[in-house]
């Protein structure tokens, strides 16, 4: 690792132009398995451990330097061994923004925590987020939370990673629903990419269970050191990054802002973005090319008093969080690629940026239902949940479900097609009316697995009623 890496010169990669970025986190699980709690845990951790100003403030993402990590996890991670500079978590969690954030050809999280509690085991979500996490071939670690509420639990043994681990364990997954252990032992290295098929050390199943309690903080050590020495070991080659480079990066919220107007909250995964940079941005109808205005970052609590929430800073590197104030981002879409064109040709920037778009636009067919969702991501997710139901799509838009949307699904030929599902939007008002009135039948969920389900039940019916 860096046995010869004497000069310890890790930061800002002023020789080298490559350099190492954070492995990207992202937490995901089922609705109050836990998943606030332990990433509140580990930012609080974080600010405890580390000194005054050590975790890097974000917008949509907080970083813990390998040197934070190294004091919350003690013995377990000794930075001498590593030479990733720490984790970046997302702060949102969800599968939502998880599918919010993709990157190039895939998800943009690198590692996933998947959240169960393990008094409620698998539920829809925690499905809905291992469906996810295999089609994205994202490697994961199950945090199975809320150990403090298991009865004979003793956080006093040795760290659930040790010898004593599996003795613990048996308590663990007396508590996990058996399905747990029946959906995480089917999971082979072909779900994923064979490298990065992780266990544990000292635990026999296929894919590391980590027991924590975001309450008490306990295993919360073990989860850092098994993601940091996971990372380490098999995810070095792809943190490599052109540090100086244009920035790539991907939308993961508009949103208005007082004083700045449009801005877009982006999560960079390579190269710089500058404030005085040129950029293009994926929008609904066509890339958008602006100049930004500003990168903005959160302001420390003590001086949100004064004037705005943010900071201005001059230029932030990969891999970060920052707002982005720019003219003419009224079209932007949450997921969509953002690129820094920065000593490149416009025009070669654009098509890269069409052609990501096109790579992520759902195929329609002539016939089908009308699919609207929040960001292209979760679109994305929809349309392949869709394919697996067999069930076509004539139209797939990032958006409210509005009165257009009624207008191309009231011209279905077939009645199970009259329909449209909404994943995380909202059915606009007018849009509501038409539909009573053109026969359209509009479902709206949060959760892809339960709005797919609601179809096919409605389809059913019309099925039988035809009988
Ligand atoms: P989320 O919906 O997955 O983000 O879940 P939350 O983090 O909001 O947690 C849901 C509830 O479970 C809250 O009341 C938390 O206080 C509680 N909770 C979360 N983690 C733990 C834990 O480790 N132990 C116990 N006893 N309660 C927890």
């Amino acid at each position: 690792m860096s046995d010869t890496d004497t000069d310890t010169d890790t930061g800002a990669g002023s020789h080298d132009p490559t350099s190492l970025r954070t492995p990207i986190v992202a937490v995901l699980g089922h609705v109050d398995h836990g998943k606030t709690s332990l990433l509140d845990k580990i930012r609080g951790s974080a600010v405890i451990e580390g000194e005054a100003g050590a975790i890097t403030q974000h917008i949509g993402a907080t970083a813990v330097p390998l040197d934070v990590v190294s004091s919350i996890a003690g013995d377990l991670v000794n930075p001498d061994d590593f030479d990733l500079p720490g984790l970046l978590f997302i702060d949102t969690p969800g599968h939502h923004s998880f599918t919010t954030l993709r990157s190039r050809g895939g998800a943009l999280a690198d590692i996933a925590i998947l959240v169960v509690d393990v008094n409620d085991g698998f539920q829809p979500q925690t499905l809905e987020a291992l469906d996810i996490l295999k089609r994205s071939q994202t490697p994961f670690i199950v945090a199975a939370n809320k150990i403090d509420t298991v009865p004979g639990w003793n956080p006093n043994e040795d760290s659930p990673i040790n010898a004593t681990y599996e003795a613990q364990s048996d308590r663990v997954s007396s508590r996990l629903d058996e399905s747990l252990y029946e959906i995480i032992g089917n999971l082979s290295d072909e779900d994923f990419s064979a490298d990065l098929y992780w266990r544990v050390q000292n635990f026999q199943r296929n894919v590391g269970v980590v027991p924590v309690s975001a309450m008490t903080g306990e295993g919360v050590p073990d989860l850092l050191a098994v993601m940091m020495g996971l990372s380490q070991r098999y995810m070095k080659e792809e943190m490599e990054i052109d540090v100086q480079g244009p920035g790539v990066g991907t939308v993961l919220e508009v949103k208005e802002e007082k004083g700045f107007g449009t801005t877009i909250d982006i999560v960079l995964y390579d190269g710089t973005i500058k404030a005085d940079d040129q950029i293009v941005v994926g929008g609904m109808n066509k890339p958008i090319v602006t100049d930004v205005r500003a990168l903005l970052q959160p302001r420390p609590l003590a001086e949100i008093r004064t004037e705005s929430r943010f900071e201005k800073v001059d230029e932030i590197s990969a891999a970060s969080g920052i707002k982005v104030a720019a003219p003419e981002l009224a079209d932007a879409m949450a997921g969509a690629p953002v690129r820094v064109v920065r000593n490149r040709e416009l025009d070669e920037v654009v098509e890269e940026v069409e052609a990501e778009l096109a790579d992520i636009a759902v195929d329609t067919e002539e016939q089908g239902v009308v699919v609207k969702a929040d960001t292209l991501g979760s679109l994305e997710a929809m349309a392949d949940a869709l394919g697996e139901a067999e069930v076509p799509i004539v139209r797939a838009e990032v958006g409210d479900v509005a009165p257009r949307d009624i207008s191309v699904a009231s011209t279905a030929e077939e009645p199970k097609q009259r329909a449209i599902l909404g994943f995380n939007v909202e059915t606009l008002a007018d849009a509501e009316q038409r539909a009573e009135t053109e026969d359209v039948t509009v479902f709206t969920d949060e959760v892809i697995y339960q709005l797919i389900e609601e179809y096919e039940e409605y389809v059913d019916e019309l099925e039988r009623a035809q009988q």
